[in-house]
């Protein structure tokens, strides 16, 4: 065995000491086991954010091998604070996934690697997953919590607005902006579903259609009725500050000042390998998933996002949660059938 000198000695002794000084983020990171020679896991898990780690916590601690994989852009990277999660409300997005990462990294089963998984191939065994730097992964199971990308309108200014002042939902972020006043983006069904579940929030809105209404007129007079207003002029960018918006800028060449803008902008799945792998879609553009989140493919699970419609950080921890539990249940079935 290589002997080692006194001065290495304390030098050694010297970093342990101030790696466990460190703050907790940097200690977190420095536990990270993002290297890892082995490639081959019982699970894959594609997408570390909310419901991946949650759904690798409970796998890691019933003893599975797991490997993460995540490319790092969850879809509330761009909003200041969460909301509406018990014991993290108010933080930042980053911070409750940093603190998740750290508390899964400590189970010696589940590796995390940094990367994009850039394609899924069925094999005897399972699956092989490659990513885009170039490695290649193989386990009996996939998860996918891939989350969703929303995509922007050709509308300038939205997308730096997006998750500030551009809002999606009002349970995450009404009760910050109550009583302003508030604008929402939507025409037809859209816009009167909108209207009436954010008047809960205020009743100073104005519906913007960006062109024609596609309002019915029954729903134009239920609009009315509450004191909402519909702008029909098409719109062509918003006035900002680092995403706080002042004013939205109309085609005519008027312009509208106001707080907060609601927005459900159309999504797609962040990652197509699910469907490359033959897993459906729901109407929605959703994974589609049984009561075990089992998808329409042989041992392949989603969670989080990618497909559910309740889109919240609580929601996507525990579907992930119970993913980890029944994906367990699958394999402790199949082994002792063995
Ligand atoms: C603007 C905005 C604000 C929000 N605010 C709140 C709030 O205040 N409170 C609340 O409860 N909810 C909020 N939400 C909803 C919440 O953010 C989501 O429900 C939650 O992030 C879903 O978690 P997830 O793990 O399913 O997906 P995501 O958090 O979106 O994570 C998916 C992960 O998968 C990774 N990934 C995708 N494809 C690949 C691939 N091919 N290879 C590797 N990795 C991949 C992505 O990089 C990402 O890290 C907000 C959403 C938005 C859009």
């Amino acid at each position: 065995m290589k002997k080692i000198s006194r001065r290495e000695l304390i030098k050694q002794g010297g970093l342990v000491l101030s790696v466990l000084t460190l703050p907790f983020p940097l200690t977190a990171f420095l536990n990270f086991n993002e290297m890892t020679d082995n490639k081959n896991f019982d699970v894959i898990i594609i997408g570390g954010s909310y419901a991946g780690l949650s759904a690798a916590m409970t796998l890691g601690r019933a003893l599975r091998n797991v490997l993460i994989i995540d490319s790092g852009l969850p879809c509330n990277r761009q909003t200041p604070h969460s909301h509406n999660f018990i014991t993290q409300d108010g933080e930042k997005p980053s911070v409750i996934a940093e603190k998740a990462k750290g508390q899964v990294l400590k189970y010696d089963t589940v590796k995390f690697l940094t990367d994009l998984a850039v394609k899924g191939t069925k094999t005897d065994k399972g699956f092989e997953i490659s990513t885009q730097s170039g490695k290649l992964f193989s386990a009996r199971k996939l998860i996918f919590a891939t989350g969703l990308k929303d995509i922007m309108p050709n509308i300038k200014g939205v997308s730096e607005c997006w998750g500030i002042t551009v809002l999606h939902c009002p349970y995450c972020h009404g009760y910050e902006v109550k009583n302003q006043k508030t604008g929402i983006f939507a025409n037809g069904y859209g816009a009167f579903h909108l209207a009436r579940l954010i008047r809960n929030w205020t009743k100073d809105l104005t519906i913007f259609t960006n062109g024609k209404s596609e309002l019915t007129q029954e729903q134009t007079d239920e609009i009315k009725r509450h004191n909402i207003s519909i702008v029909e002029r098409e719109i062509t960018s918003l006035k900002h500050k680092d995403g706080v918006v002042e004013e939205i800028f109309f085609s005519d060449n008027t312009t509208f000042q106001l707080k907060v803008i609601y927005s459900r902008p159309p999504f797609e799945q962040h990652c197509k390998i699910p469907e490359l792998l033959g897993c459906e879609l729901t109407e929605q553009g959703l994974l589609k998933v049984d009561a075990f989140q089992k998808t329409t493919v042989d041992n392949i699970f989603a969670c989080g996002d990618s497909a559910n419609p309740l889109r919240s950080v609580p929601y996507a921890v525990s579907t992930g949660s119970n993913t980890g539990v029944f994906l367990n249940n699958a394999m402790i079935e199949e082994d002792f059938l063995k």
